[in-house]
């Protein structure tokens, strides 16, 4: 697997209206697109750090994996987001092979037009991982 980069952090909030100030008034930064995720029961707002993005997650209902997330306790940092240049199939392939448990099996369509899959944290040193790339 190649990893080029880190593509963005995904950040869960209650609430989008209500953190975006923070983001936008006081560090500066632009939120540049805002997309309902249906299938992820999330709304995303999207910021530039330079070549890494911010994703603001908002859960659209009670059953959304971002609800669940906040009801456990979580909060702040959700997930990292790494770039893969040989393919988001590939690279499942290739942490499947070496025991890594996988949320899924199969890449899926993302925000921002990407194709996504996320291992899950107790393979990956607690961290929710997503590996993704553009969809073609
Ligand atoms: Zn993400």
């Amino acid at each position: 697997m190649k990893i080029s980069r880190i593509d963005h952090l995904g950040i869960a909030v209650q609430s989008i209206d209500e953190v975006l100030p923070y983001f936008e008034n006081v560090l500066g930064l632009k939120c540049y697109a805002v997309e309902e995720v249906a299938d992820q029961k999330v709304k995303t707002a999207f910021m530039k750090v330079g070549e890494v993005k911010l994703e603001l997650l908002e859960p659209t209902c009670e059953d959304s994996p971002i609800a669940k997330f906040m009801a456990n306790g979580g909060k702040g940092v959700h997930h990292v987001a790494f770039a893969v240049e040989d393919g988001v199939a590939n690279a499942i392939a290739e942490v499947d092979s070496k025991g890594i448990r996988l949320i899924d099996k199969a890449p899926r369509r993302g925000a921002e037009n990407m194709m996504i899959a996320f291992l899950h944290p107790k393979s990956t040193a607690g961290v929710l991982t997503e590996l993704c790339e553009p969809a073609k």
